[in-house]
């Protein structure tokens, strides 16, 4: 039984749950996890789009930044989209202070594409699939630099926007705004 988990602190949890359910999953399935014990009862988990510096302290906060960390060092496969992506990273390029869970060995820049008036759609070919996706990109992160354990599945201009590494996954775009389901049937398979 698979049963996903999004991290519902903030941002656009709900987008990726809607996902999940047109991904297959059924609604009890599908956990809003903003507590540990809600972590406890998921098989892998999702960490949304949204504002990495609020997020970053809550989970400090609250201890739930410390269980992700175990629970993916333990094999859960786990996949941030832009803000997401921001929080597993090793490295947060220009603020040392910015709490991460270091669970991807990149760094990130934040706002790689500028400010929020230069979110954009572009295709984006991802490999492993046949056709490009649907990139939608708001205020995205890019990975900048990566360790040898990290895969680059996707570039645009130039600059990567999705990785692997192992069961993490991280994705500068947000797959969860399109109707597009690849990459979370993708992920349910991981
Ligand atoms: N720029 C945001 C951040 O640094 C991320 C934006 C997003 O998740 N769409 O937190």
């Amino acid at each position: 039984m698979l049963r996903v988990g999004v991290l519902g602190v903030q941002g656009d949890f709900e987008k990726h749950m809607l996902a999940l359910r047109r991904a297959g999953l059924a609604a009890k399935d599908v956990v809003e996890v903003r507590l540990v014990e809600h972590l406890n009862k998921v098989d892998r988990l999702i960490l949304p789009g949204g504002e990495s510096t609020t997020v970053g302290l809550l989970l400090e906060r609250y201890g739930l930044g410390h269980a992700i960390v175990e629970r993916a060092e333990a094999g859960m496969p786990v996949w941030g989209t832009c803000m997401g992506m921001i929080l597993m990273a090793r490295e947060v390029a220009g603020r040392p202070n910015q709490y991460r869970l270091g669970l991807l060995d990149v760094t990130v820049e934040r706002n790689a594409f500028g400010a929020q008036v230069h979110s954009f759609e572009a295709p984006v070919s991802v490999e492993g699939f046949d056709q490009r996706l649907t990139g939608v990109f708001i205020r995205s992160p890019v990975v900048s630099q990566m360790g040898p354990g990290v895969k680059a599945l996707a570039k645009l201009e130039g600059k990567i926007v999705a990785v692997r590494q192992g069961s993490l996954v991280g994705t500068s775009f947000h797959p969860e705004l399109t109707d597009d389901t690849r990459l979370h049937e993708w992920f349910l398979k991981l």
